[in-house]
């Protein structure tokens, strides 16, 4: 007899983009490479300095509970960061360490959102955003983006979903998983258009360092300070310094937001890692350039991997213009009995050609797959061969 769980859990899905990242681990279990452009993750390790002062912590004994919300210094260092990069200002009480930006976004949604809440995000979409709003008791409600319009977030759209019962309008930018930036024209307008309507505004900010085009201005913190006293904003280290495993993020808000946030990580997790932070301090004080060099390589890997793949005309693909994932539209090779959806050709890619992608389905987008290039130019180039390769036997099958 399966176990009865409760309704709560009953409204949420499991998350997708694992699915690949087991079948994958699966295949290499049986001794088969497997090229993984399925997970989420950089490939770098993280570097060094970041990971002595991790050591550093442990052989100074700064291995006990911090405060819930963060070390004073780490949180100052947070708010120096959107200081410099933002010019806007949030002071320590204003700010909170997490366990990862989706624990930022999980006290969030726990804080804000009550069952008969609207919450409005855009969709292709980053699965964790709409399930923690389920989560919530709340319910998630999609506004599109399409790849014609290079994924674009637009104002009119999302206010043309607003509700009497909308609470909250949840922005990811760059985007996971297209790669798209909000413009902050359009940020702006919904920020005008909300202004006496008490609605929330949570900018995920997870990938905000990883742009590709120096010329595009991507300042949606200094945007929404006109709404400070109903904005807020989540970042993480994972990304940036290549840190995925350490699980720290922040958000940054107004202070009672903040300190209803602190009453839920205080009964659920506390404080984050005490070696963590005083890591993410290093990387926050340290040189900026690991992060510029790990950016040129991921713009180098995205334009060669763009190039490759668009030999095979069937594969529809953009450059994107930040985070580390194509999006491309492979709908042309939908559509048959062997292959109907992209979880079939995410499966037969795999099967077929050990190249490991997600299907867009994870995301709310069917006709499309998420290929990450946070791999090496090696991989990349091998991997685009044989995607390329696989997709032509599809065509010629069909
Ligand atoms: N937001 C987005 C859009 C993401 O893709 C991720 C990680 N995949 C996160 C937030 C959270 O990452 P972390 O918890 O590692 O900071």
């Amino acid at each position: 007899m399966p176990i009865k769980t409760s309704e709560r859990l009953g409204r949420v899905r499991s998350s997708q983009t694992q699915e690949v990242t087991l079948a994958a681990q699966r295949l290499r279990s049986q001794g088969v490479t497997v090229i993984d452009l399925g997970a989420g993750e950089p490939d770098f390790q993280t570097p060094a300095h970041i990971g002595l002062a991790g050591i550093q912590a442990i052989q100074d004994g700064f291995t006990k509970y911090t405060a819930n919300t963060g070390i004073l210094e780490l949180k100052a260092a947070v708010g120096q960061r959107y200081l410099v990069d933002y010019d806007v200002r949030y002071g320590v009480d204003e700010t909170m360490i997490c366990a990862g930006g989706k624990q930022a976004l999980f006290n969030v949604a726990m804080a804000l959102f009550d069952p008969g809440d609207e919450v409005i995000t855009h969709a292709p979409v980053w699965p964790t955003i709409p399930e923690q709003i389920k989560l919530a008791g709340a319910e998630p409600v999609f506004v599109r983006t399409y790849a014609d319009e290079q994924f674009q977030v637009v104002a009119e759209r999302i206010l043309d979903s607003i509700t009497p019962r909308t609470r909250a309008i949840v922005l990811n930018s760059p985007s996971n998983p297209t790669g798209a930036l909000m413009a902050e024209k359009e940020l702006d307008i919904i920020v005008q258009e909300t202004e006496k309507s008490g609605i929330w505004l949570v900018l995920d900010l997870c990938y905000e360092q990883l742009l590709h085009d120096d010329s595009v201005s991507h300042k949606l913190p200094s945007v929404v300070q006109k709404a400070r006293d109903r904005a807020v904003l989540i970042g993480s280290a994972s990304k940036s310094y290549a840190m995925t495993g350490w699980r720290c993020g922040w958000l940054l808000g107004p202070q009672e937001l903040v300190t209803a946030c602190s009453t839920i990580q205080s009964h659920a997790t506390s404080n984050v890692s005490s070696i963590t932070q005083r890591a993410v301090l290093a990387a926050l004080r340290g040189p900026g350039s690991c992060v510029e060099e790990m950016r040129i390589e991921y713009r180098d890997r995205r334009d060669r991997f763009v190039q490759l793949l668009s030999e095979e005309p069937g594969i529809l693909v953009r450059p994107p213009a930040g985070a580390f994932y194509l999006f491309p539209d492979i709908s042309a090779f939908l559509g048959t009995d062997q292959m109907r959806t992209s979880v079939d050709f995410a499966k037969r890619l795999l099967e077929d050609s050990y190249v490991a992608v997600t299907p867009g389905e994870a995301f709310d987008a069917p006709g499309y797959v998420r290929i990450s290039y946070a791999a090496s130019m090696e991989e990349l180039t091998i991997a685009a061969k044989r995607i390329c390769e696989f997709a032509r036997s599809c065509l010629s099958t069909a």
